[in-house]
């Protein structure tokens, strides 16, 4: 069965034990991300807080100067995402 609904927390309908959906306590941050992004649907009243954290490395932090200020360049950087790597949390939680 493919994937296509994020139920309740607690859930267990028939779909999320067949696959065609998962309860959201169950959703990976994959699947998260799917939700975000439209490609999945979620099936249920509640609001969702959608928690997304970007941890770049090497951490932007390093870069700053004592007065909190990036140095010339720094900015030129972070656009040039291949020189970043970034790892991506995504949690949810209903509200
Ligand atoms: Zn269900």
């Amino acid at each position: 069965m493919v994937l296509q609904f994020i139920d309740p927390e607690d859930c267990n309908c028939t779909d999320c034990q067949t696959g065609v959906a998962v309860p959201l306590r169950h959703a990976t941050q994959s699947t998260l991300a799917r939700l975000v992004t439209g490609e999945l649907r979620a099936r249920f009243d509640a609001t969702v807080k959608i928690h997304i954290t970007v941890t770049l490395s090497p951490p932007l932090l390093a870069l700053m100067r004592p007065n909190g200020r990036l140095p010339y360049g720094a900015t030129n950087l972070l656009h040039e995402a291949q020189r970043w790597d970034a790892e991506i949390g995504i949690t949810a939680t209903e509200d």
